[in-house]
């Protein structure tokens, strides 16, 4: 069946087919567990399908089939590792419509935008599968008494708490060169997106990765999440979502000294001078903002432009947001919903916030439904103009398709505006010199920055934050470093 068959047939019956239940530990789904939490598809704000709510007892399950599981692949040749990997992907593209459906149900984006994280999700699969008989080590000189080199190692058993924004990237940029470097892993979805995780752990086997090496958890962070956390036998915790979750999370592992890799989030700006072209600048901040709804960690929810162009970007950006369609993500809208009742709550806070304290709405701002249906969780493309420094709605990660806008006179002011929050996670620079570029560029105190692009490059290139936006990197080779532990050997030469 193509996308478009699993869709409609969704949109007439409200079910999908074939959705797993139970969680996938040791190579197999478990029997479904009596404690059961329904899930939602944010598009209608209806429950489609029930999950498993995992006990501390199924975390230890997997853990501990996961720590068997990681003796055995570090022993499997770095060749072998690769073509299984590289099955995976080609797994992941044959099953990508069914898995692109579930992906919109269960998480409220449209389906052009869930097709597009299967196909990433699968590019991350070949990218690892690529390193996993490249990890080599080096040979370093201490002159003719010593040989000395060093070797990387995986190291063991790692854990992975997935957001509900981008479900299946997330699973595959941890997971991916966990499996490379040799180590094995236990998967815990978000609440509200749970399935996808389930369903990639079946393909996973049946592409050869042996039983217990990827298992998956579904349930409640703050059981089975912070379990995992404090797990001892955890050696790497691949921690994304919220800062007060992760640094809770942190505190978790820090008995353990268990290594963390944090990814908590930011208040990205798209920077914009006075020689850019406004018509650029208004595309890129477009996309910056309003893509998957606004639900995205690096989204660039501060416009931060020359005075001389505000004028011309705010007509061109405002027209545009004003036609947005939002709507079922099945229905070919532009923009998807918001992924809980509970988050468009925490976004409509936010925003009436901002009009408490009198800010200059330019569109948007409320709450919306489905025009077709009448339901689902929604908001409307929201851009509030000339904010101070200080405003909340400058300092606060909102997570959904309202961007704030920031006005400057001078490179140094545009600046400290860029640095002026907590959080570092990617910047974008719009201008013709380049030279301007380059320096406001080296000045950004964050992972990532793009110039004349809002989202250049790709997961070829380390990501990550500084700041509370977190540590640690993912993608590109840097994210292998997580998941090995380089050991140094030396023989003294002596006879
Ligand atoms: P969250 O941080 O609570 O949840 C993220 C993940 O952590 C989920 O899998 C959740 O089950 C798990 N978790 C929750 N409590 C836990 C605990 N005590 N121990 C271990 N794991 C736990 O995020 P949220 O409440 O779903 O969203 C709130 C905010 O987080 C959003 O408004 C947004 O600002 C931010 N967020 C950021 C990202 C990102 O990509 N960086 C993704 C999702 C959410």
């Amino acid at each position: 069946m193509t996308a478009h068959d699993i869709a409609q047939d969704y949109l007439k019956t409200g079910r999908l087919a074939a959705l797993p239940d139970g969680h996938f530990i040791d190579g197999k789904t478990t029997q479904p567990s009596n404690r059961k939490m329904e899930s939602f598809d944010p598009g209608r704000a209806e429950a489609f399908a029930e999950f498993s709510l995992g006990e501390e007892t199924d975390m230890d399950l997997a853990i501990a089939s996961a720590e068997t599981a990681a003796r055995h692949w570090r022993q499997v040749t770095p060749g072998e590792r690769c073509r299984i990997l590289n099955n995976v992907a080609r797994l992941f593209r044959e099953n990508a419509d069914r898995l692109s459906v579930i992906e919109v149900v269960d998480s409220g984006k449209t389906l052009a935008e869930a097709q597009g994280d299967i196909q990433s999700s699968a590019r991350l699969f070949e990218y690892y599968a690529g390193a996993a008989d490249k990890l080599d080590g080096r040979s370093v000189n201490l002159g003719p008494a010593y040989t000395a080199f060093t070797v990387r190692e995986p190291v063991g058993v790692t854990g992975h708490i997935i957001p509900w924004n981008y479900p299946t990237s997330t699973f595959a940029r941890g997971v991916a060169p966990a499996l490379a470097a040799g180590c094995s892993v236990v998967a815990k979805p978000a609440e509200t997106t749970p399935f996808t995780a389930l369903v990639m752990a079946e393909l996973l086997c049946e592409a050869g990765v042996p039983a217990g090496l990827v298992n998956v958890v579904t349930g409640l962070g703050a059981d089975i999440g912070a379990r995992m956390a404090r797990d001892p036998r955890i050696k790497q915790l691949t921690f994304t979502g919220s800062v007060s979750t992760g640094i809770n999370v942190a505190q978790m592992a820090a008995p353990n000294v268990t290594r963390l890799t944090l990814e908590l989030g930011g208040k990205s700006p798209l920077i914009a001078f006075s020689d850019a072209d406004p018509e650029k600048v208004a595309d890129g901040a477009y996309w910056a903002i309003f893509s998957n709804s606004g639900q995205i960690c690096s989204a660039g929810s501060r416009l931060i432009m020359h005075k001389a162009i505000r004028d011309d970007v705010l007509a061109i950006l405002g027209e545009r947001a004003k036609s947005i369609r939002t709507a079922h993500g099945l229905t070919a809208p532009d923009m998807g919903a918001i992924n809980s009742e509970l988050h468009l709550s925490r976004i409509k806070a936010h925003v009436e916030a901002a009009k408490g304290r009198g800010a200059h709405l330019l569109t948007g701002g409320d709450v919306t439904v489905d025009a077709d249906t009448g339901k689902g969780w929604f908001f409307q493309p929201t851009v509030i103009a000339d904010l101070e420094p200080d405003d909340p709605a400058v300092q606060e990660e909102i997570f959904g398709p309202v961007l704030s806008v920031q006005n400057f006179d001078t490179e140094d002011e545009a600046i400290q505006l860029a640095n002026g929050t907590e959080f570092g996670l990617i910047a974008s620079v719009y201008t013709q010199d380049v030279s301007r570029a380059m320096r406001v560029a080296s000045a950004m105190d964050c992972g990532q920055v793009s110039i004349n692009d809002y989202w250049a490059g790709g997961l070829e290139l380390p990501f990550g934050g500084n700041k509370k936006s977190g540590y640690g990197r993912e993608k590109g080779w840097e994210g292998l470093d997580a998941y090995t532990k380089v050991k140094s050997i030396t023989i003294s030469n002596a006879s």
